[in-house]
């Protein structure tokens, strides 16, 4: 079927919106007409090569809602016409051993997380697109999905937050909810405050942590961090980190800390600024070879100190996300304040380049009709 896919022609930045053919959906895969897809800061990295090189022409999008266009002769889970979002975790097979111990996401029976990999979709000039995230390429008009990626999104329920809490927003706030745990009057401390920090800050205000410390270079994320319930802000640029969160919290450093951003050193403070009996969570990553944390030595851990590592806010899909909806309904997380600029899929490149200089969540309208609906133009 003849689509409209936004890709780089080659690893990089740049980034064209050109026709291009789908392949019909395999016996598991569901065609989703996409509505929205969210920018999730992955998905420039995953373009320009940071998070792994790739060969040819890539497409990235990985923050889909939209409605189930065609499905597979084995999919059962959902039928053309449902409202559906697309995550990159899977919703696991439910009975193999990871899935019984709540960890859905390294499911053993189910197809695991591919990135890098052929997608379903070849440039008319017969050039294969590399799928640059994992599971599938969302910006684009349609695109194919593994039915077990998706999850029925309520009627009440709009496309564009169907759409952030596919990926961001799920991976800061159920690393708090499912991770750290922390009990309220607990503190913590969020290290990088884009989508993925903002949406832990909204995670440990819901579980009455205080105090909330948010770190960022950026003036502009701190302020937003303050917004979603955090009660200090700290700038490295300006201050010792470290000695400023122990400095808030009576020397101790947190209870509990996030680092959802790569670059060197980063983790190391984060270590450092979390007590002897705190625990810290790993979220954001960077190139594998550049993610080690080679310099801790082992007396630090004789305290008790704990570091754990979280995927996709190591939520369980189908259980955690109608959670969320509910949540959203309800008032108790507000989504709608973390997206900042609407963007028809033809300026998708207007959009990225915006999300990089420190847009928290930028929304790509993949269908004409719903951006006249919701932008009005
Ligand atoms: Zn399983
Ligand atoms: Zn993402």
């Amino acid at each position: 079927m003849r689509v409209k896919l936004a890709l780089a022609p080659k690893m990089g930045r740049e980034v064209v919106v050109e026709e291009v053919e789908l392949d019909e959906p395999g016996e598991y895969d569901v065609r989703i007409k996409v509505m929205t897809c969210t920018i999730c800061h992955s998905d420039i990295h995953a373009n320009t090569g940071e998070h792994m090189e790739y060969e040819g022409p890539g497409a990235a999008g990985h923050e889909i809602s939209g409605i189930v266009d065609a499905i597979g002769s084995k999919v059962t889970y959902v039928k053309p016409g449902d409202r559906v979002l697309c995550s990159e975790v899977r919703a696991g097979c439910g009975h193999c051993d990871q899935c019984l111990h709540d960890r859905p996401w390294f499911c053993t029976t189910i197809k695991p997380m591919s990135f890098r990999v052929a997608s379903a979709f070849t440039r008319l000039n017969g050039e294969r697109v590399t799928q640059t995230c994992s599971g599938a390429a969302g910006f684009a008009t349609y695109c194919n999905a593994y039915e077990n990626m998706l999850v029925k999104l309520d009627d009440d329920i709009p496309f564009e937050i169907g759409s952030a809490l596919a990926c961001g927003f799920m991976s800061g706030f159920g690393a708090v909810l499912n991770r750290s745990k922390p009990k309220p009057g607990e503190s913590y401390a969020v290290v990088g405050c884009g989508g993925v920090g903002l949406s832990a800050i909204m995670g440990a205000r819901l579980c009455g942590c205080v105090p909330i410390i948010a770190i960022d270079t950026q003036q502009i994320k701190l302020d937003a961090a303050i917004k979603f319930g955090a009660t200090h802000t700290i700038n490295p640029k300006e201050v010792d980190v470290v000695e400023a969160v122990k400095a808030i919290t009576g020397g101790f450093g947190v209870d509990h800390s996030l680092v959802g951003v790569a670059g060197n050193g980063i983790k190391r403070t984060t270590f450092d600024l979390t007590a002897g009996y705190g625990q810290m969570v790993i979220v954001g990553h960077g190139h594998p070879r550049d993610e080690m944390m080679g310099d801790v030595n082992y007396m630090e851990f004789l305290s008790g100190k704990r570091v754990t590592g979280s995927v996709m806010g190591a939520v369980t899909l189908r259980r955690d996300i109608p959670k969320y909806m509910d949540m959203y309904r309800q008032g108790m997380i507000d989504i709608d304040a973390l997206l900042t600029n609407w963007f028809p899929l033809d300026r998708i490149q207007e959009a990225l380049d915006d999300s990089e200089r420190g847009a928290l969540k930028n929304v790509v309208v993949c269908d004409d009709e719903y951006y006249r609906e919701r932008c009005g133009k």
